[in-house]
């Protein structure tokens, strides 16, 4: 006998939210993806091929079922998705500068062009056409320029842009999906927990940022940066085979968002090493000059507030919390004031350098706190 309840939280495993979005957004209607698939005449054309006999050739207009935008895609982020997904495919070359990307994949041929011309050749047939524009559009779709706001995908998915994401109808519950109930499942756990790892390199990066100054050699800070990065890289990695191999659109979307904070903590841990050199840089406010200190502390307060707010915004995807994601939204509230303040008050105490100090430090810390909010988004 089966149950269709299931109370028992243990039970019940991993609950995600899946975030909504505005049906023109690329995260929604996915660029006129189905209008591809299903092969529109004006998108997809057909021809045999001229590298090899008997083979075909599809020219697609992706710039046109996208909407059609400046660039269909960001290259430099489409660049690093084939990055991420080298070992499956074979003659990987990109160029951000210019804007193509060019690999093959299971024998195929594939150019891809910035305005969003991609050129496949080398197919087997109609079918193998469509097969592996289904593979591409997944591939690259992070890098994909939305219609809607024109960002790219993997900024929609957190919201960026302040206008992709649809809250629920009021008194209206989130949408939410049993993790455990996808094949893809693993993969995205294994990206979530290399995030983790990740950002357990900004917590000591920041607890660092917290002692200065450090006396004697510093602890080996290039090799908490290389550890971060390559935490980010294999998060990046599962969460595009886990876009790849999940085959519900709306699910997929899961993994954009692991990338979303995956460039989230890029940009944390690039505020944090600022924030470090920036400090290193001017010695004698830390303890020497003794009005220097009230600031300094604030200031520094507030980077491990902010820095809180994104682990618990990323806590709240996990666990599919809407509540924690507003009380992170209020929280982010209250700490801009904060800051605010404590700008207000260091440009009255009238000490010059102490003012422009704190001003960039104020936003560096507005950065990371912004990352949490971003976060927050997915659920709340
Ligand atoms: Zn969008
Ligand atoms: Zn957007």
């Amino acid at each position: 006998m089966t149950s269709e309840v299931d109370f028992e939280p243990s039970r019940r495993g991993t609950v995600l939210v899946l975030p909504r979005f505005e049906d023109a957004c690329v995260l929604s209607e996915g660029v006129g993806f189905d209008r591809l698939i299903a092969g529109e005449e004006r998108l997809v054309y057909v021809q045999p091929c001229v590298a090899e006999r008997g083979r075909l050739m599809a020219t697609i207009n992706l710039g046109e079922a996208a909407g059609p935008p400046r660039q269909a895609f960001d290259p430099a982020i489409l660049c690093s998705l084939l990055g991420a997904y080298r070992s499956r495919l074979a003659e990987v070359r990109c160029s951000p500068g210019l804007g193509i990307g060019k690999m093959r994949w299971k024998g195929r041929e594939i150019s891809l062009f910035r305005r969003g011309k991609i050129v496949i050749r080398r197919a087997l047939n109609e079918r193998d056409v469509y097969r592996t524009i289904r593979f591409l559009l997944r591939l690259i779709w992070g890098s994909v320029t939305c219609g809607l706001c024109g960002r790219t995908a993997v900024n929609c998915v957190v919201n960026e842009c302040g206008r992709c994401a649809r809250a629920p109808p009021a008194r209206e519950k989130a949408q939410t999906v049993r993790l455990e109930a996808l094949l893809s499942a693993p993969l995205w756990t294994k990206g979530y927990e290399d995030l983790e790892r990740a950002a357990a390199e900004i917590s000591s990066l920041q607890d660092l940022v917290a002692k200065l100054p450090v006396e004697g050699p510093h602890p080996p800070i290039e090799r908490l940066e290389s550890d971060f990065r390559r935490y980010v890289q294999r998060a990046v990695h599962s969460a595009l085979l886990f876009v790849i191999e999940t085959p519900e659109r709306d699910k997929a979307v899961l993994g954009l968002a692991l990338m979303g904070l995956a460039h989230g903590l890029e940009m944390v841990h690039g505020s944090s090493m600022r924030i470090l050199r920036r400090l290193e840089g001017e010695p004698d406010l830390l303890g020497a000059l003794p009005e220097a200190e009230g600031p300094i502390k604030a200031v520094l307060g507030a980077m491990r507030t902010a820095w809180e707010i994104n682990v618990e915004a990323m806590r709240a995807f996990r666990h599919g919390d809407s509540d924690s994601g507003l009380r992170v939204k209020k929280r982010y509230g209250k700490l801009r004031e904060d800051l605010s303040k404590l700008e207000e008050e260091t440009a009255r105490s009238g000490d010059e350098r102490l003012r422009l100090v704190i001003e960039d430090l104020v936003r560096e810390v507005g950065t990371i706190a912004q990352r949490g909010l971003f976060a927050a988004q997915l659920v709340a």
